[in-house]
């Protein structure tokens, strides 16, 4: 359930109704608009008396009974959209972000050329894989590490905060040491023991939603992040697994307006993984941004025809620099910058 404060609710107030709920058991999460604060108890069992002792308390507006499934994540808990700050760069603000970089890192030279290059085209967040999840064990797993190191020196060099996957749960402290924004890949979203972890780290995390997921256990899954104490959670739809072959995925442009519709958390798009294919990520990115998304997250290789992976779904440097062109009329059209 939720406590909504009245407007003029003193601390004081708000600190004895999360006395209240502490003692019953729940853990207790604030939200502070900015209008009022909210406060979001969850885990423990409720009792009917409950919401009439707590309405009878000083500078409690009313009782909600959050329905979803979702307490945290979802938009009854928090009205006003999340925006998160990485460095310089807001996320779930007026600007439409745009993430870019290779699938995974495979050299110095491949990365800092195209940091360099997607910064020069406006890029706001560099990404780039150190720890690969892929299909064949046989296939190039990433650098680890030295693909970490990499992209520190890529971030040193142009300022772009980085954006990198962790895949396993003792891997997590090595990426945010590194790290600006950890992803959770589509193949993770359930790993439950993963989720619990970076959330309790002190990084903003991107959440691909999985291969099969539906938008109820995408937001599930954001739930796990949240309920340990990190709030700093950007979804990503990334394509679903659909009887569609003509392409890698089926991107769900609807997830976008239905996410906004439910949660406060900002989404971006990744038409790469989405579509699989290199001609169709400009399209879709427009479909993106004109649906609503606070970014959009695209592979971007200097020389994609000898990438070690999704060289097929990745734009060259100059394909970049006419996308970013490309988004900027139809950011502006739905009233957003770029
Ligand atoms: C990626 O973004 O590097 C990736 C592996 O994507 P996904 O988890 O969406 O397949
Ligand atoms: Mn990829």
């Amino acid at each position: 359930m939720i406590v909504v404060m009245t407007a003029g609710a003193t601390e004081e107030q708000v600190k004895k109704v999360e006395e209240r709920l502490r003692g019953w058991g729940f853990d207790v999460h604030l939200s502070r608009g900015v209008a009022r604060t909210i406060l979001g108890a969850v885990g423990a069992q409720k009792d009917p008396s409950m919401a009439p002792m707590l309405e009878a308390m000083e500078g409690v507006e009313k009782v909600v009974h959050i329905l979803t499934p979702y307490k945290l994540a979802g938009r009854q808990f928090k009205q006003e959209p999340t925006q998160l700050r990485i460095g310089e760069v807001v996320v779930g603000g007026p600007r439409v972000v745009v993430i870019a970089g290779p699938c995974a890192v495979e050299s110095e030279e491949q990365i800092l050329t195209t940091a360099r290059a997607v910064k020069a085209a406006g890029a706001d967040m560099l990404r780039g894989g150190a720890f690969k999840p892929r299909t064949s064990p046989y296939a190039f797993q990433g650098l680890e590490e030295e693909g970490l190191k990499l992209l520190a020196k890529a971030r040193a060099e142009t300022g772009l905060p980085i954006v990198t996957e962790v895949m396993n749960p003792r891997d997590v402290e090595l990426v945010a040491a590194y790290a600006d924004v950890i992803q959770i890949g589509a193949r993770n979203m359930q790993n439950f023991t993963l989720l619990r972890e970076v959330g309790r780290c002190k990084r903003p995390v991107l959440l691909k939603r999985g291969l099969a997921a539906t938008i109820e256990e995408w937001l599930m899954a954001a739930e796990y992040i949240l309920s340990e104490g990190n709030y700093e959670v950007i979804l990503c739809e990334r394509g679903i697994r659909t009887y569609e072959t003509a392409t890698r995925n089926t991107l769900d442009i609807s997830a976008i307006p239905v996410i906004k519709h439910q949660s406060h958390l900002p989404i971006v798009v990744d038409p790469s993984h989405g579509t699989g294919k290199r001609q169709l990520i400009l399209p879709m990115a427009r479909a993106a941004v004109a649906a609503g998304a606070d970014g959009i997250m695209v592979e971007v290789h200097p020389t994609p025809e000898k990438a070690l992976s999704d060289g097929p779904q990745s734009l060259s440097l100059e394909e970049f620099a006419e996308m970013t062109a490309a988004l900027r009329p139809v950011a502006v059209a739905v009233g957003r910058e770029r």
